[in-house]
């Protein structure tokens, strides 16, 4: 494969200054999950611009998007996925903005590849990783279903880090009702809501030692009552509870409901359990895949290919369940960043950003390449994602 690398960075390099921009645009403008409609009409303008068929207001989700290019000669569906959103008052503080455009920086060089071998590549813009995942509707929709492959490359810190696992999660929301009174003149008359938020965080916290290692229960609360003279009739908490494998996160969910009904009971209030957004599903990194990627990262001159320990969730744990996939990383920075911070948004846009990208660019153009010139490979992919499923 590293005959291709010379023709891919003379290739890149014609489309390096717009990237750059588009990137430093994003950075500038950061938009919340579901808002992101300058950069959806960024991506959309620039696909039309460069040949792909493109689809805007995609599965009517406002701000996602689809290009797609090729098809005329048979031949495998690569998808490559962008995400463009970004975090309340830190911006692209995840660094979405060049993930997103690692992605069609890769559909742009891979272009000629299915004129000359046959195909179809998909670049699909999937909106608010963050929060409401739009690759959760999209899998349910089934449109995954007919990819040979789905890649996605995630900025991170120091080196390539390897496609792993992620947190099966789900979002819960409690909501308590009580009944107001004077909280000094006749508290007696009154159904303390706030109460009921206490004791599930306290019926929680005894539960964390019954958990996996692995699992995640984090909240907040995002009701606790007006001013401290009125007993609060309705108080809010919002949980996220995380485990590596969707059975375990399933059982785990089931005991904090068992928590919140414990609560309710104990301080007599009223109490609905509701999903607040999408249960995203653990990761199930093709291994094959993986290591095609990882192999076309090395053959750049990259000795090592770190593994992380797969904390954290993503929406493209549910399009792994549907189709085989995977989400490594690449690194924006030799030095070492918080995810979600200010200066992981400052290291998205930073030349060591750009050096990390054109390798990920590379390494995902090459197993495309791969994947649309060996059936053998292919077929291995697609016994893999059979057998785990
Ligand atoms: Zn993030
Ligand atoms: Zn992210």
């Amino acid at each position: 494969m590293k005959k291709y690398l010379n023709e891919l960075e003379m290739e890149l390099n014609k489309y390096k200054k717009d990237l750059k921009e588009m990137n430093e645009y994003m950075y500038n403008n950061p938009e919340l999950g579901n808002e992101e409609y300058k950069s959806a009409k960024l991506y959309c303008d620039y696909l039309n611009k460069n040949g792909f068929n493109v689809t805007e207001n995609y599965l009517n989700i406002p701000t996602a998007f689809e290009g797609k290019y090729g098809g005329i000669k048979p031949g495998p569906k690569i998808a490559l996925l962008a995400e463009y959103d970004a975090l309340p008052e830190i911006g692209h503080g995840c660094g979405h903005n060049i993930l997103g455009l690692t992605s069609l920086g890769a559909s742009l060089l891979l272009k000629k590849y299915i004129d000359e071998f046959g195909g179809e590549l998909y670049l699909i813009g999937t909106p608010a990783e963050e929060t409401n995942g739009a690759k959760v509707t999209m899998s349910d929709l089934g449109i995954f279903d007919k990819f040979t492959v789905a890649m996605i490359v995630h900025p991170t810190e120091k080196g390539h880090h390897r496609s792993t696992t992620s947190q099966a999660m789900e979002a819960l929301k409690f909501k308590f009702k009580g009944k107001t009174a004077h909280a000094a003149g006749d508290p007696y008359n009154g159904i303390n809501a706030l109460d009921g938020v206490l004791n599930l965080f306290n019926s929680i916290n005894a539960l964390r030692q019954q958990t996996l290692d692995s699992s995640r229960i984090h909240g907040i609360i995002s009701k606790g009552g007006t001013t401290p003279n009125i007993i609060p009739d309705y108080a809010e908490a919002k949980f996220y509870v995380r485990a590596n494998k969707l059975k375990d996160m399933l059982e785990l969910v089931e005991k904090v409901k068992n928590c919140g009904r414990g609560a309710a009971l104990s301080s007599g209030t009223e109490l609905e359990i509701e999903n607040y957004e999408f249960s995203f599903y653990d990761m199930v990194t093709n291994k094959t895949l993986s290591e095609v990627y990882e192999k076309n990262i090395k053959i750049q001159g990259i000795e090592e290919i770190y593994e992380d320990e797969g904390l954290g969730s993503t929406d493209m744990g549910n399009v792994s369940h549907r189709c085989p996939a995977i989400h490594p990383y690449f690194p924006i920075s030799k030095e070492n960043l918080t995810g979600h911070s200010i200066d992981f948004a400052k290291a998205s846009i930073s030349e060591e950003a750009y050096k990390g990208m054109a390798e990920a660019i590379y390494g995902l153009v090459l197993t495309g390449i791969e994947i649309l010139t060996n059936e053998k490979l292919v077929e291995k992919i697609q016994n893999e994602f059979k057998n785990k499923k």
